[in-house]
């Protein structure tokens, strides 16, 4: 249940600006992560960033996890 859609942001390989912005969100038990990924559908570069409830150095009462790092848009679960 990934939540993807085309933005327009620009390639940093082929300067294209037809890329995917794709939404992830795992939970169980005490994990939860959210993946961020861009993908350019010209080339297939990719970009991606993912938050994870485990890793000590997010806090996620203060994080934006739910807003792309890299178009700023909100992602739907
Ligand atoms: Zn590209
Ligand atoms: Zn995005």
């Amino acid at each position: 249940m990934a939540d993807i859609q085309k933005v327009e942001a620009c390639c940093k390989k082929c300067d294209s600006a037809s890329l995917t912005c794709k939404y992830n969100v795992f939970e169980q038990a005490d994990l939860e992560i959210h993946s961020w990924e861009h993908k350019c559908i010209d080339c297939g570069y990719r970009l991606t960033t993912a938050y994870r409830s485990d890793d000590e150095d997010i806090d996620f009462t203060t994080e934006v996890v739910d807003q792309c790092p890299y178009c700023g848009r909100q992602g739907n679960k």
